[in-house]
Protein backbone atom coordinates (compact mmCIF):
# COMPACT_ATOMS: atom_id res chain seq x y z
CA UNK A 1 0.00 0.00 0.00
CA UNK A 2 1.77 3.89 -1.10
CA UNK A 3 1.15 5.84 1.38
CA UNK A 4 3.46 8.96 0.14
CA UNK A 5 1.04 11.88 -0.17
CA UNK A 6 0.01 11.21 3.44
CA UNK A 7 4.02 10.65 4.74
CA UNK A 8 4.60 14.10 2.93
CA UNK A 9 1.62 15.87 4.56
CA UNK A 10 2.50 14.29 7.86
CA UNK A 11 5.75 16.19 7.66
CA UNK A 12 4.64 19.35 6.47
CA UNK A 13 1.47 19.33 9.26
CA UNK A 14 3.73 18.46 12.21
CA UNK A 15 6.10 21.89 11.40
CA UNK A 16 2.69 23.80 12.24
CA UNK A 17 0.20 21.47 13.79
CA UNK A 18 0.83 19.97 17.27
CA UNK A 19 1.72 16.69 16.77
CA UNK A 20 0.52 17.53 12.98
CA UNK A 21 -3.17 16.46 14.06
CA UNK A 22 -6.03 19.11 14.67
CA UNK A 23 -7.32 16.24 17.45
CA UNK A 24 -5.05 13.86 19.30
CA UNK A 25 -5.72 10.49 18.76
CA UNK A 26 -5.93 11.21 15.19
CA UNK A 27 -2.16 10.73 15.43
CA UNK A 28 -2.47 7.08 15.51
CA UNK A 29 -0.02 7.40 18.93
CA UNK A 30 -1.14 4.21 20.49
CA UNK A 31 -1.20 2.21 17.35
CA UNK A 32 2.33 3.35 15.48
CA UNK A 33 2.96 4.47 12.17
CA UNK A 34 1.47 7.83 11.11
CA UNK A 35 -1.73 8.92 10.00
CA UNK A 36 -3.65 8.49 6.59
CA UNK A 37 -4.64 11.51 5.01
CA UNK A 38 -8.21 11.50 3.77
CA UNK A 39 -8.93 12.83 0.33
CA UNK A 40 -12.66 12.24 0.08
CA UNK A 41 -15.45 9.96 1.79
CA UNK A 42 -18.04 8.39 -0.36
CA UNK A 43 -20.85 6.00 1.38
CA UNK A 44 -18.47 3.48 3.48
CA UNK A 45 -15.45 4.08 1.86
CA UNK A 46 -12.69 6.60 2.79
CA UNK A 47 -10.10 7.61 0.25
CA UNK A 48 -7.04 8.66 1.41
CA UNK A 49 -4.68 10.73 -0.39
CA UNK A 50 -2.54 8.23 -2.75
CA UNK A 51 -6.04 7.00 -3.89
CA UNK A 52 -6.21 3.96 -1.30
CA UNK A 53 -9.68 3.08 -0.61
CA UNK A 54 -10.89 1.74 3.22
CA UNK A 55 -14.35 0.91 4.45
CA UNK A 56 -14.94 2.84 7.48
CA UNK A 57 -15.71 1.54 10.73
CA UNK A 58 -15.89 4.94 12.47
CA UNK A 59 -17.45 7.07 10.22
CA UNK A 60 -16.12 10.72 11.55
CA UNK A 61 -16.56 9.20 15.07
CA UNK A 62 -19.99 8.93 14.84
CA UNK A 63 -21.68 11.34 12.34
CA UNK A 64 -21.90 9.75 9.21
CA UNK A 65 -24.52 7.16 10.54
CA UNK A 66 -26.18 7.36 6.72
CA UNK A 67 -22.68 7.13 5.04
CA UNK A 68 -20.53 9.75 3.60
CA UNK A 69 -21.32 12.62 0.82
CA UNK A 70 -25.08 11.42 1.45
CA UNK A 71 -26.91 13.20 -0.94
CA UNK A 72 -29.33 14.75 0.45
CA UNK A 73 -27.11 16.34 3.37
CA UNK A 74 -24.70 17.23 0.41
CA UNK A 75 -27.98 19.31 -1.20
CA UNK A 76 -28.57 21.12 1.63
CA UNK A 77 -25.85 22.00 2.48
CA UNK A 78 -25.69 24.07 -0.79
CA UNK A 79 -28.66 24.97 -0.64
CA UNK A 80 -27.81 27.04 2.52
CA UNK A 81 -24.37 27.87 1.70
CA UNK A 82 -25.59 29.64 -1.25
CA UNK A 83 -28.04 31.99 1.01
CA UNK A 84 -24.70 32.92 2.86
CA UNK A 85 -23.25 31.06 5.60
CA UNK A 86 -24.09 32.65 8.30
CA UNK A 87 -26.32 35.98 9.24
CA UNK A 88 -25.40 35.66 13.50
CA UNK A 89 -29.53 36.13 13.55
CA UNK A 90 -32.41 34.09 13.95
CA UNK A 91 -33.28 31.40 11.25
CA UNK A 92 -35.97 29.22 10.36
CA UNK A 93 -33.76 26.25 9.94
CA UNK A 94 -32.82 26.69 13.91
CA UNK A 95 -36.65 26.45 15.24
CA UNK A 96 -37.21 23.44 12.60
CA UNK A 97 -34.00 22.03 14.09
CA UNK A 98 -35.13 22.24 17.53
CA UNK A 99 -38.51 21.32 16.88
CA UNK A 100 -37.16 18.10 15.28
CA UNK A 101 -34.50 17.35 18.27
CA UNK A 102 -37.79 17.44 20.77
CA UNK A 103 -39.77 15.41 19.01
CA UNK A 104 -37.55 12.65 18.80
CA UNK A 105 -35.69 12.90 22.24
CA UNK A 106 -38.52 11.91 24.41
CA UNK A 107 -37.05 13.90 27.46
CA UNK A 108 -35.90 17.19 25.39
CA UNK A 109 -38.41 19.90 25.97
CA UNK A 110 -36.46 22.80 24.77
CA UNK A 111 -33.14 22.73 23.24
CA UNK A 112 -30.04 25.24 22.77
CA UNK A 113 -27.93 24.85 19.79
CA UNK A 114 -23.73 24.98 20.47
CA UNK A 115 -20.78 24.42 18.38
CA UNK A 116 -19.15 20.90 19.49
CA UNK A 117 -20.58 18.30 22.12
CA UNK A 118 -17.60 20.14 24.69
CA UNK A 119 -19.05 22.96 24.24
CA UNK A 120 -22.83 21.27 25.12
CA UNK A 121 -21.51 19.10 28.46
CA UNK A 122 -19.79 22.75 29.33
CA UNK A 123 -22.90 24.35 29.03
CA UNK A 124 -24.99 21.53 30.85
CA UNK A 125 -22.99 21.56 33.49
CA UNK A 126 -22.80 25.33 34.01
CA UNK A 127 -26.86 25.36 33.81
CA UNK A 128 -27.12 22.50 36.09
CA UNK A 129 -24.96 24.52 38.67
CA UNK A 130 -26.61 27.55 38.14
CA UNK A 131 -29.91 25.76 38.94
CA UNK A 132 -29.54 23.74 41.95
CA UNK A 133 -26.50 26.20 43.63
CA UNK A 134 -24.26 23.57 44.03
CA UNK A 135 -20.63 23.17 42.90
CA UNK A 136 -19.79 19.20 42.54
CA UNK A 137 -20.40 17.35 39.86
CA UNK A 138 -20.39 13.35 39.72
CA UNK A 139 -18.22 11.69 36.42
CA UNK A 140 -17.54 8.26 35.66
CA UNK A 141 -13.91 7.13 35.26
CA UNK A 142 -13.46 6.21 31.36
CA UNK A 143 -16.40 8.59 30.53
CA UNK A 144 -15.51 11.49 28.39
CA UNK A 145 -17.26 14.45 27.75
CA UNK A 146 -14.82 16.52 25.52
CA UNK A 147 -11.85 18.96 26.28
CA UNK A 148 -13.49 21.10 29.09
CA UNK A 149 -11.66 21.60 32.45
CA UNK A 150 -14.27 19.77 34.36
CA UNK A 151 -14.02 16.49 32.53
CA UNK A 152 -10.33 16.22 32.02
CA UNK A 153 -10.32 13.67 34.86
CA UNK A 154 -10.18 10.32 34.39
CA UNK A 155 -10.87 11.06 31.09
CA UNK A 156 -11.36 8.23 28.14
CA UNK A 157 -11.43 8.31 24.90
CA UNK A 158 -8.08 10.68 23.10
CA UNK A 159 -7.16 11.08 26.97
CA UNK A 160 -6.83 7.83 28.27
CA UNK A 161 -5.27 6.86 24.34
CA UNK A 162 -2.69 9.73 24.94
CA UNK A 163 -1.66 8.72 28.74
CA UNK A 164 -3.06 11.77 30.17
CA UNK A 165 -6.63 11.12 31.46
CA UNK A 166 -5.66 14.21 34.05
CA UNK A 167 -5.00 16.32 32.08
CA UNK A 168 -2.22 19.19 33.24
CA UNK A 169 -3.57 22.91 32.78
CA UNK A 170 -6.72 21.84 35.08
CA UNK A 171 -6.68 23.86 37.91
CA UNK A 172 -6.75 22.11 41.27
CA UNK A 173 -9.63 23.87 42.15
CA UNK A 174 -11.56 22.94 38.94
CA UNK A 175 -10.20 19.38 39.76
CA UNK A 176 -11.81 19.33 43.12
CA UNK A 177 -15.60 19.73 42.10
CA UNK A 178 -15.39 16.80 39.90
CA UNK A 179 -15.34 13.54 41.87
CA UNK A 180 -14.81 10.53 40.30
CA UNK A 181 -16.56 7.18 40.47
CA UNK A 182 -16.19 3.53 38.21
CA UNK A 183 -18.91 3.43 35.83
CA UNK A 184 -21.62 0.58 36.19
CA UNK A 185 -20.74 1.06 40.20
CA UNK A 186 -23.95 2.59 41.85
CA UNK A 187 -22.42 1.81 45.80
CA UNK A 188 -19.65 4.53 45.05
CA UNK A 189 -22.17 6.95 43.96
CA UNK A 190 -23.98 6.75 46.97
CA UNK A 191 -20.67 7.05 49.15
CA UNK A 192 -20.25 10.30 47.22
CA UNK A 193 -23.32 11.48 47.68
CA UNK A 194 -23.33 10.81 51.03
CA UNK A 195 -19.96 12.53 51.61
CA UNK A 196 -20.78 15.77 50.02
CA UNK A 197 -24.21 16.32 51.07
CA UNK A 198 -26.43 18.86 49.10
CA UNK A 199 -23.03 19.84 47.46
CA UNK A 200 -23.58 17.83 43.57
CA UNK A 201 -25.29 19.37 41.48
CA UNK A 202 -25.57 16.89 38.94
CA UNK A 203 -24.22 12.97 37.48
CA UNK A 204 -23.15 13.20 33.97
CA UNK A 205 -22.65 9.76 32.31
CA UNK A 206 -22.68 8.26 28.76
CA UNK A 207 -25.23 5.86 28.99
CA UNK A 208 -23.43 3.71 26.51
CA UNK A 209 -19.33 4.46 27.17
CA UNK A 210 -18.09 4.50 23.69
CA UNK A 211 -15.18 6.49 24.85
CA UNK A 212 -14.03 2.83 26.95
CA UNK A 213 -14.15 1.34 23.29
CA UNK A 214 -18.42 0.64 23.79
CA UNK A 215 -19.48 -0.37 27.57
CA UNK A 216 -22.81 -1.29 28.32
CA UNK A 217 -24.52 -0.08 31.56
CA UNK A 218 -25.33 -2.98 33.52
CA UNK A 219 -29.04 -3.79 33.83
CA UNK A 220 -30.80 -1.17 36.66
CA UNK A 221 -27.56 1.05 36.39
CA UNK A 222 -29.12 3.86 34.59
CA UNK A 223 -32.15 3.59 36.44
CA UNK A 224 -30.41 3.48 39.53
CA UNK A 225 -28.65 6.59 38.97
CA UNK A 226 -32.15 8.13 37.84
CA UNK A 227 -33.47 6.96 41.43
CA UNK A 228 -30.28 9.28 43.20
CA UNK A 229 -30.88 11.90 41.47
CA UNK A 230 -34.59 12.05 42.19
CA UNK A 231 -34.01 11.11 45.90
CA UNK A 232 -31.41 14.10 46.02
CA UNK A 233 -32.25 16.87 44.12
CA UNK A 234 -29.41 16.23 41.63
CA UNK A 235 -29.86 17.28 37.94
CA UNK A 236 -28.90 13.72 36.01
CA UNK A 237 -27.02 14.83 32.44
CA UNK A 238 -27.24 11.90 29.66
CA UNK A 239 -23.97 12.79 27.25
CA UNK A 240 -25.44 11.54 23.93
CA UNK A 241 -23.09 12.99 21.86
CA UNK A 242 -22.48 9.15 20.97
CA UNK A 243 -25.72 7.67 21.53
CA UNK A 244 -27.91 10.48 20.17
CA UNK A 245 -29.88 9.34 17.01
CA UNK A 246 -27.72 6.17 16.98
CA UNK A 247 -28.43 3.57 19.49
CA UNK A 248 -32.51 4.62 18.88
CA UNK A 249 -34.70 7.81 17.02
CA UNK A 250 -34.30 9.16 20.42
CA UNK A 251 -30.95 7.86 21.28
CA UNK A 252 -29.97 6.05 24.63
CA UNK A 253 -32.98 7.20 26.87
CA UNK A 254 -35.37 5.99 24.36
CA UNK A 255 -33.68 2.73 24.17
CA UNK A 256 -33.79 2.04 28.05
CA UNK A 257 -36.65 3.98 28.87
CA UNK A 258 -34.60 6.25 31.71
CA UNK A 259 -34.99 10.07 31.27
CA UNK A 260 -32.23 12.33 32.27
CA UNK A 261 -32.81 15.81 33.20
CA UNK A 262 -30.74 17.22 30.76
CA UNK A 263 -29.59 15.89 27.44
CA UNK A 264 -25.51 16.72 25.49
CA UNK A 265 -25.95 16.01 21.67
CA UNK A 266 -23.48 16.80 19.00
CA UNK A 267 -22.09 14.27 15.77
CA UNK A 268 -24.97 13.19 14.51
CA UNK A 269 -27.16 15.93 14.92
CA UNK A 270 -24.58 17.60 12.43
CA UNK A 271 -24.67 15.24 9.65
CA UNK A 272 -20.70 15.94 9.15
CA UNK A 273 -20.84 19.97 10.39
CA UNK A 274 -19.53 21.15 13.73
CA UNK A 275 -22.64 20.95 16.11
CA UNK A 276 -23.34 20.06 19.22
CA UNK A 277 -26.47 20.54 21.46
CA UNK A 278 -28.06 20.73 25.09
CA UNK A 279 -31.16 20.07 25.92
CA UNK A 280 -33.69 18.77 28.78
CA UNK A 281 -36.55 19.62 30.85
CA UNK A 282 -38.29 23.21 30.37
CA UNK A 283 -37.92 24.10 33.97
CA UNK A 284 -34.39 23.78 34.04
CA UNK A 285 -33.93 25.07 30.31
CA UNK A 286 -35.76 28.32 30.94
CA UNK A 287 -32.67 29.21 33.31
CA UNK A 288 -30.55 29.86 29.64
CA UNK A 289 -29.92 33.52 29.01
CA UNK A 290 -31.83 35.60 27.97
CA UNK A 291 -34.89 33.62 29.47
CA UNK A 292 -32.54 33.14 32.94
CA UNK A 293 -29.20 34.41 34.11
CA UNK A 294 -27.35 31.25 32.99
CA UNK A 295 -25.04 32.44 30.55
CA UNK A 296 -24.12 30.70 27.36
CA UNK A 297 -23.52 32.17 23.81
CA UNK A 298 -22.29 31.59 20.44
CA UNK A 299 -21.43 33.53 17.23
CA UNK A 300 -21.98 30.75 15.32
CA UNK A 301 -24.58 29.11 17.17
CA UNK A 302 -27.46 27.33 15.35
CA UNK A 303 -25.26 28.13 11.47
CA UNK A 304 -27.84 27.87 9.13
CA UNK A 305 -25.49 24.99 7.17
CA UNK A 306 -24.77 23.34 9.75
CA UNK A 307 -28.66 23.22 10.67
CA UNK A 308 -29.43 22.27 7.05
CA UNK A 309 -26.89 19.23 7.31
CA UNK A 310 -28.55 18.27 10.36
CA UNK A 311 -32.12 18.51 9.34
CA UNK A 312 -31.17 16.28 6.40
CA UNK A 313 -30.13 13.71 8.43
CA UNK A 314 -32.58 13.83 11.55
CA UNK A 315 -35.82 14.02 9.24
CA UNK A 316 -34.48 10.89 7.25
CA UNK A 317 -33.59 8.87 10.46
CA UNK A 318 -37.49 10.11 12.01
CA UNK A 319 -38.84 8.90 8.77
CA UNK A 320 -37.03 5.56 7.70
CA UNK A 321 -37.43 3.42 10.39
CA UNK A 322 -36.06 0.67 8.12
CA UNK A 323 -32.68 2.12 8.90
CA UNK A 324 -32.57 1.07 12.09
CA UNK A 325 -33.74 -2.21 11.38
CA UNK A 326 -30.25 -1.88 9.07
CA UNK A 327 -28.17 -0.72 11.62
CA UNK A 328 -29.21 -3.45 14.44
CA UNK A 329 -28.53 -6.31 11.46
CA UNK A 330 -25.58 -4.85 10.36
CA UNK A 331 -24.44 -4.65 14.14
CA UNK A 332 -25.44 -8.17 14.27
CA UNK A 333 -23.83 -9.70 11.34
CA UNK A 334 -20.30 -7.94 12.61
CA UNK A 335 -20.92 -9.29 16.37
CA UNK A 336 -21.86 -12.93 14.96
CA UNK A 337 -18.58 -13.30 12.26
CA UNK A 338 -15.87 -11.67 14.30
CA UNK A 339 -16.97 -13.65 17.35
CA UNK A 340 -17.41 -16.80 15.62
CA UNK A 341 -13.87 -16.18 14.30
CA UNK A 342 -12.82 -15.88 17.82
CA UNK A 343 -14.47 -18.87 19.02
CA UNK A 344 -13.31 -20.81 16.11
CA UNK A 345 -9.01 -19.98 17.10
CA UNK A 346 -10.00 -20.49 20.59
CA UNK A 347 -9.56 -16.98 21.50
CA UNK A 348 -11.55 -15.36 24.51
CA UNK A 349 -11.18 -12.03 23.47
CA UNK A 350 -14.13 -9.66 24.37
CA UNK A 351 -16.44 -8.20 22.27
CA UNK A 352 -19.22 -5.80 23.43
CA UNK A 353 -22.17 -4.70 21.52
CA UNK A 354 -25.01 -2.44 20.91
CA UNK A 355 -26.89 -1.76 17.90
CA UNK A 356 -24.48 -0.50 15.47
CA UNK A 357 -21.89 0.46 18.49
CA UNK A 358 -19.28 -2.51 18.98
CA UNK A 359 -15.88 -3.41 20.02
CA UNK A 360 -13.22 -6.15 20.21
CA UNK A 361 -11.48 -5.92 23.26
CA UNK A 362 -8.24 -7.89 23.84
CA UNK A 363 -8.41 -8.87 26.98
CA UNK A 364 -10.27 -11.94 28.48
CA UNK A 365 -11.99 -9.81 31.40
CA UNK A 366 -15.62 -8.98 31.16
CA UNK A 367 -15.67 -5.28 30.06
CA UNK A 368 -17.61 -3.14 32.09
CA UNK A 369 -15.65 -0.18 33.65
CA UNK A 370 -12.52 1.67 33.25
CA UNK A 371 -10.35 -0.89 34.65
CA UNK A 372 -11.64 -3.67 33.36
CA UNK A 373 -11.09 -1.88 29.72
CA UNK A 374 -7.57 -0.81 30.67
CA UNK A 375 -6.89 -4.72 31.19
CA UNK A 376 -6.61 -4.60 27.32
CA UNK A 377 -3.24 -5.67 25.88
CA UNK A 378 -2.67 -2.59 23.89
CA UNK A 379 0.09 -3.72 21.96
CA UNK A 380 -1.58 -6.54 20.62
CA UNK A 381 -4.77 -3.73 19.62
CA UNK A 382 -2.22 -1.99 17.88
CA UNK A 383 -0.84 -5.02 15.77
CA UNK A 384 -4.45 -5.54 15.02
CA UNK A 385 -5.29 -2.23 13.76
CA UNK A 386 -2.15 -2.23 11.13
CA UNK A 387 -3.40 -5.75 10.26
CA UNK A 388 -7.11 -4.76 9.89
CA UNK A 389 -5.70 -1.32 7.84
CA UNK A 390 -3.77 -3.07 5.37
CA UNK A 391 -6.50 -5.12 4.55
CA UNK A 392 -8.59 -1.80 3.86
CA UNK A 393 -10.68 -1.52 6.97
CA UNK A 394 -10.62 1.85 9.24
CA UNK A 395 -11.14 1.55 12.14
CA UNK A 396 -10.51 4.33 15.15
CA UNK A 397 -6.51 3.91 16.10
CA UNK A 398 -7.69 3.03 19.77
CA UNK A 399 -8.51 0.64 21.85
CA UNK A 400 -10.94 3.14 23.98
CA UNK A 401 -13.18 3.50 21.02
CA UNK A 402 -16.50 2.25 19.93
CA UNK A 403 -16.61 1.21 16.24
CA UNK A 404 -19.52 3.15 14.75
CA UNK A 405 -21.15 1.24 11.49
CA UNK A 406 -22.80 3.19 8.86
CA UNK A 407 -26.15 1.99 7.14
CA UNK A 408 -24.11 2.17 3.91
CA UNK A 409 -22.28 -0.86 4.47
CA UNK A 410 -23.32 -3.47 1.94
CA UNK A 411 -23.89 -7.32 2.42
CA UNK A 412 -20.07 -7.43 0.77
CA UNK A 413 -18.21 -5.33 3.31
CA UNK A 414 -19.38 -6.57 5.85
CA UNK A 415 -18.18 -9.93 5.04
CA UNK A 416 -14.85 -8.44 3.79
CA UNK A 417 -14.63 -6.96 7.74
CA UNK A 418 -15.32 -10.52 9.19
CA UNK A 419 -12.77 -12.05 6.60
CA UNK A 420 -10.42 -9.21 7.20
CA UNK A 421 -10.94 -9.70 11.11
CA UNK A 422 -9.96 -13.25 10.62
CA UNK A 423 -7.09 -13.09 8.14
CA UNK A 424 -6.15 -10.00 11.08
CA UNK A 425 -6.12 -12.29 13.91
CA UNK A 426 -4.13 -15.46 11.97
CA UNK A 427 -1.42 -12.46 11.29
CA UNK A 428 -0.96 -11.15 14.92
CA UNK A 429 -1.64 -14.32 17.54
N1 LIG B 1 -19.25 13.70 24.78
C1 LIG B 1 -19.02 12.50 24.24
C2 LIG B 1 -19.74 11.30 24.78
C3 LIG B 1 -18.13 12.36 23.19
O1 LIG B 1 -17.90 11.16 22.66
C4 LIG B 1 -17.48 13.51 22.70
C5 LIG B 1 -16.52 13.41 21.59
O2 LIG B 1 -16.17 12.37 21.11
C6 LIG B 1 -17.76 14.74 23.28
C7 LIG B 1 -18.65 14.81 24.32
C8 LIG B 1 -17.10 15.97 22.77
O3 LIG B 1 -17.59 16.31 21.53
P1 LIG B 1 -16.71 17.22 20.54
O4 LIG B 1 -15.54 16.41 20.13
O5 LIG B 1 -17.67 17.53 19.43
O6 LIG B 1 -16.33 18.43 21.30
Amino acid sequence: MNTDKSVILFERAKKVIPGGVNSPVRAFQAVGGQPLFIKKAEGAYLYDEDGNRYIDCINSWGPMILGHAYAPVLEAIQRAAADSPSFGAPTRLEVEMAELIVSMVPSVEMVRMVNSGTEATMSAIRLARGYTGRHKIIKFEGCYHGHGDSFLIAAGSGAATTGAPNSPGVTPGTAQDTLIAPYNDLQAVEALIAQYPEQIAAIIVEPVAGNMGCVLPKPGYLQGLRDLCDKHGIVLIFDEVMTGFRLAPGGAQERFGVFPDLTTLGKIIGGGMPVGAYGGKREIMEKVSPSGKVYQAGTLSGNPVAMAAGLAILRELRENSAIYARLESIGDKLYKGMKGELEKRGLHYTMNKIGSMLNVFFTEQTVYDFTTAKSCDLQLFAKYFQAMLRRGVYLAPSQFESWFCSAALSEEDIQHIIQAHADALDEII
